[in-house]
């Protein structure tokens, strides 16, 4: 099935009077399930991209479907709650609250996106504490917590609303190498779990390994794309 649908997407950045061209006619499609990487040096219109598919932003021109949806047309409300109900976020610096628990955190989206009563919402929390490793530290709080044990958090918070789609920009950046293999190891584990597709962003060519499918950005536009035979599932 496919779940992400670009068709000539171009993005324009406008600051008084200079136009930055950020994404210069992007094609694409991705179907569900897969674990796919944009790798590009700074610059070369990840963020954007993953902005435009995440329902952050909107593109100067050309149309994006997610789940079919033509995501480009929704208001700012409407397309709050399809980042809610659809989409996954993980972040370059985690994003956590340092006031909540690890538990406290992957359970926040439940409460304040989808309303999910008490006892399911322990059982879909301690699910997930056990899946990414975490259920010993529990009650910690995020400033006790290492880079890659945050990240883990990050990646379970992101899961708990059984997302269709996670995407998670520079995951990896905060992390030392052997952390980053370790994150990106789980969130491909977790892709296979539950079926979600994985979408990370890394201008670190080193540690997309793990990617079924590979797009190498550079300037705005897609110059290359591969097939990870190894990682890659018939679908
Ligand atoms: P990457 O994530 O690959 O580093 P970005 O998508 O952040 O690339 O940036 C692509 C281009 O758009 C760059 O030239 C960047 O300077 C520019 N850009 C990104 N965000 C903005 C913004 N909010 N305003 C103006 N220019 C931007
Ligand atoms: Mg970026």
């Amino acid at each position: 099935m496919e779940l992400i649908h670009l068709e000539n997407v171009k993005k324009d950045y406008v600051i008084g009077e200079v136009k930055v061209p950020a994404l210069k006619g992007i094609n694409l499609s991705i179907n569900a399930g897969r674990f796919i990487s944009f790798v590009g040096p700074s610059g070369s219109g990840k963020t954007t991209l993953l902005n435009l598919i995440g329902c952050l932003d909107k593109p100067t021109e050309g149309k994006v479907f997610v789940t079919g949806v033509e995501v480009n047309k929704m208001d700012r409300k409407i397309s709050a709650k399809f980042r809610g109900d659809h989409i996954g976020f993980i972040f370059q610096n985690f994003n956590l609250i340092p006031v909540l628990t690890v538990y406290e955190n992957i359970e926040y989206p439940l409460i304040m996106v989808q309303n999910i009563p008490l006892e399911k919402r322990k059982q879909k929390i301690n699910d997930l504490l056990a899946k990414v490793g975490m259920t010993q530290q529990r009650n910690k709080y995020p400033a006790q917590l290492s880079g890659g044990q945050k990240q883990r958090v990050a990646v379970a918070r992101a899961l708990v609303t059984e997302p269709k789609l996670v995407l998670a920009d520079e995951p990896t950046a905060n992390l030392d190498h052997d952390t980053a293999y370790k994150v990106i190891g789980l969130m491909h584990e977790m892709k296979k779990e539950f079926n979600t597709t994985f979408i990370f962003a890394t201008h670190d060519s080193k540690i997309v390994g793990e990617a079924e499918v590979l797009y190498t950005m550079e300037d705005g536009l897609i110059i290359k794309v591969q097939e990870n035979k190894r990682n890659g599932e018939a679908n």
